[in-house]
């Protein structure tokens, strides 16, 4: 019999050097820690883990604290395009969508997509209809906005017009005499998603990844989150992955299938195949975050390459475990 876990992150990146505020950090880790016991109990009542990661999705898009949902990051249009996924690893059933701007859980509506259309995958326009014809909740673009994102927004633009969020860096900021954001990971850096892997009690493993992008994205860019395979993967045969990080170069490796793959062809053990990805395969094209894994046997693993990435995972019967750095 497997004890059921559930692993969630809310994205990786860079610590923020300056006016890093212990306040902050609990909030952080308060929020990972709720949302972990949400979703351990969906398990632990028997729940299946397509249900425990849908919820604690749905959670961490709802917490402005993560760049997903409400509090999710602007492109440069000062707009948001949202993309989620999910995959269920006992049918291998997948429901992706991206650039919507109205579906108040973007991860909701990729469930739906799974789990009532004959495709995988929406976009736009097309994507909102169908969620709103499935009666899933629809709100004002601007529901997603937050003062702390647009404020982001126009520091990126100011100091790296051209760059979509990440090389920017606190200590830069310091150094022109601005202030420095007090998340404990900088938040011009961060590379913001939220994620949620689990195995239940049945052995099945589920994923799913939702995100508002990188600050200061090109309109119509879409990352990794929604891509299957790329940003979210799960089969029973290994085990379940949903990443965070520079989208671009975790869809050119193909990177949570990487870690799936590796297990299947040569038998690797998770957290092997999954260091390999982020720490071995990512650096070489400059990929940059992490990932958080699960295989079928309930082993987990949560790697990054950065200086940190919100994280935490629980397993039923336990006390949740969440943490920010190294
Ligand atoms: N991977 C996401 C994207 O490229 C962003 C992130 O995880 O920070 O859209």
């Amino acid at each position: 019999m497997i004890q059921p876990v559930i692993a969630i992150h809310g994205g990786a990146g860079a610590m923020s050097r300056a006016a890093m505020s212990p306040e902050k950090e609990q909030e952080y880790l308060s929020a990972l820690t709720r949302i972990l016991a949400a979703g351990q109990a969906v398990l632990a009542a028997g729940g299946s883990a397509l249900d425990a990661v849908t919820e604690a999705v749905r959670l961490l898009e709802d917490c402005p604290l993560f760049n997903a949902g409400h509090g999710a990051v602007f492109t440069s249009a000062g707009t948001h395009e949202l993309d989620a996924s999910i995959m269920d690893g006992a049918t291998l059933r997948s429901g992706a969508i991206a650039n919507v701007d109205c579906l108040r859980n973007p991860v909701l509506a990729a469930r739906k997509v799974m789990e009532e259309s004959k495709h995988v995958f929406f976009v736009g326009e097309g994507a909102e209809a169908f969620a709103r014809e499935h009666g899933l909740e629809v709100v004002d673009p601007s529901y997603f906005s937050t003062e702390a994102r647009r404020e982001q927004l126009l520091r990126v633009q100011r100091e790296t017009p051209d760059a979509a969020v990440l090389d920017h860096d606190g200590q830069a900021l310091v150094a022109r005499g601005q202030p420095a954001p007090a998340d404990p990971l900088d938040a011009d850096k961060k590379l913001g998603t939220v994620g949620a892997v689990a195995v239940d009690a049945q052995g099945n493993v589920a994923a799913a990844t939702s995100t508002g992008g990188i600050t200061n994205k090109q309109v119509g860019r879409v990352g990794d989150a929604p891509m299957i395979g790329a940003g979210c993967y799960a089969s029973n045969r290994t085990c379940a992955v949903s990443t965070t990080g520079t989208g671009e170069m975790f869809i050119r490796m193909v990177a949570a299938y990487d870690v799936a793959a590796q297990m299947e062809y040569c038998g690797t053990p998770l957290a092997e195949a999954a260091r390999r990805v982020v720490e071995d395969k990512l650096p070489t094209i400059g990929g940059k975050g992490g990932l958080i894994a699960v295989d079928a046997q309930g082993n987990v693993a949560l790697p990054f390459n950065t200086e940190g990435m919100y994280r935490g995972y629980a397993r039923v019967g336990e006390p949740p475990v969440a943490s920010i750095y190294r």
